[in-house]
């Protein structure tokens, strides 16, 4: 019997295993990941539980393994790869597989010298989530370390639990490393609109049991300190395997998600791809990358040539914004503004267009439509006319 085993149990894991049923594999499937729980899903880690609102409680994804014949091996945690034998090694002995498919995703980076400390944690996991989410009930002093995504939603979800609260973030804005500070700069506004303290271009240098020091000698108590500061792909079990990986760490795999070694895929957070979309290689820590992936890697392990090289798209919810994302925007491209914030509006995006107009990326704050439409142009590539994209009154189309 042909045997499919997938490492990581996460999104990308899951629903690599389901699509290979969906498009017909008939061989075993084995799903194995570190975590106790079965898949689910990650967003609401820091929306929904972190709020206790919605589905908070329930958070599984939505995929019944038993009955597509899966078998999920929860608490198993892969220790490393020989591709010459086609054995991966786990805790519990070695795995022999035909196709393999590597989706272990990507770990939170820490802050030196914070390991153990029981006030300091990071959020990831499910486990993560509810510890934090006691300490939020706790109505404490939250600091959190990053204005990134993860440090915006915690801070959202603290202050509507009522904590102190304050952002500590390295560089001069919020979300330095997904936009450039022109477009980052409105949020400032949004933590001090929800009472939250944000202090940028200040370096943590310390954490202490109930303290955060900054490089100007500023001593900040904290209950509980968060540290949002980036992932990095969770691939260090792969050292000596001789699969290739980028300088960031991820498995590097080609269009199709194959990896150097025969009958090995990477897929998700782990993995970066060649993206003939943008001319460069692509490591995308996002919901849609490893919900898109799966499909590509099932037709691969069943013979078919499927590339994948999506639009990236993200999305996140924060101090009551839906703020959404596509695309990739490159140095020199143009961005077009679409409403003002600067100018009392509320709702606005900001569209990046080249210099022939094609669209590369586009941000926007509470405008779903523009984000619908927009993407659709992004995955068309084709010109757009600046002057009306600048019209926020014109529903983005191409001309
Ligand atoms: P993961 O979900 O990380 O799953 C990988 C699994 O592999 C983990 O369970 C891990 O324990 C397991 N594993 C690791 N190493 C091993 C090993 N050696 N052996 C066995 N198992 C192993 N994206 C958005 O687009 N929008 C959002 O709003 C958004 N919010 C987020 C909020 C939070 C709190 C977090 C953490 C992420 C968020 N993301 C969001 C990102 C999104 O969740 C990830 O891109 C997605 O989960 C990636 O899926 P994955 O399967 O590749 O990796």
């Amino acid at each position: 019997d042909e045997r499919a085993v997938i490492v990581g149990a996460g999104l990308a894991g899951a629903w690599t295993a389901a699509r290979l049923r969906e498009q017909g594999f008939e061989g075993r499937v084995t799903l194995l990941g570190a975590e106790p729980h079965p898949p689910y899903d990650r967003p609401p880690l820091s929306k929904e539980v972190l709020l206790g609102t919605g589905d908070a409680a329930d958070t599984a994804l939505d995929i019944d393994f038993a009955a597509l014949g899966v078998d999920l091996l929860p608490g198993r945690a892969a220790t490393g790869l020989r591709p010459a034998a086609r054995l991966l090694d786990t805790d519990a002995g070695p795995l022999p597989y035909d196709h393999l498919v590597l989706a272990t995703g990507a770990e939170p980076v820490t802050l030196p010298g914070t390991a153990g400390q029981p006030n300091v944690s990071v959020l990831r996991t499910l486990d993560d989530a509810r510890r934090l989410k006691r300490v939020l009930d706790a109505r404490g002093s939250v600091v959190a370390v990053g204005a990134g995504w993860i440090g915006a939603e915690t801070a959202t979800a603290a202050r509507a639990a009522g904590c102190r609260v304050t952002v500590v973030e390295a560089a001069h804005q919020p979300l330095p490393g997904a936009l450039p500070a022109a477009f980052a700069e409105p949020m400032r506004q949004w933590y001090a609109e929800a009472g939250a303290e944000l202090r940028t271009g200040h370096a943590v240098t310390a954490v202490r049991d109930g303290e955060v020091e900054l490089a100007d000698g500023t001593v900040i108590g904290a209950d509980a300190v968060l540290v949002g500061i980036g992932s990095r792909p969770a691939t260090g079990w792969l050292a000596g395997s001789g699969i290739g990986l980028a300088p960031d760490g991820s498995v590097r795999a080609d269009e199709r998600l194959r990896t150097d070694a025969p009958g090995v895929y990477a897929v998700g957070d782990c993995a970066s791809y060649p993206s003939a979309r943008y001319g460069r290689r692509l490591l995308v820590h996002h919901w849609d990358n490893a919900l898109t992936g799966p499909a590509t890697v099932a037709a691969g392990i069943l013979g078919r040539a499927e590339v994948h090289d999506p639009v990236p798209y993200f999305w996140s919810e924060q101090f009551g914004r839906r703020v959404q994302f596509a695309g990739r925007h490159a140095e020199g491209d143009l961005p077009v503004r679409r409403g003002d914030p600067a100018a009392g509006d509320a709702a606005w995006s900001v569209c990046w267009l080249r210099a022939d107009g094609t669209p590369t990326a586009l941000l926007t704050v509470d405008k779903p439509r523009d984000l619908m439409q927009g993407r659709r142009l992004l995955q068309r590539a084709v010109p757009l006319d600046p002057a009306l994209v600048a019209d926020p009154s014109v529903p983005l189309k191409a001309t």
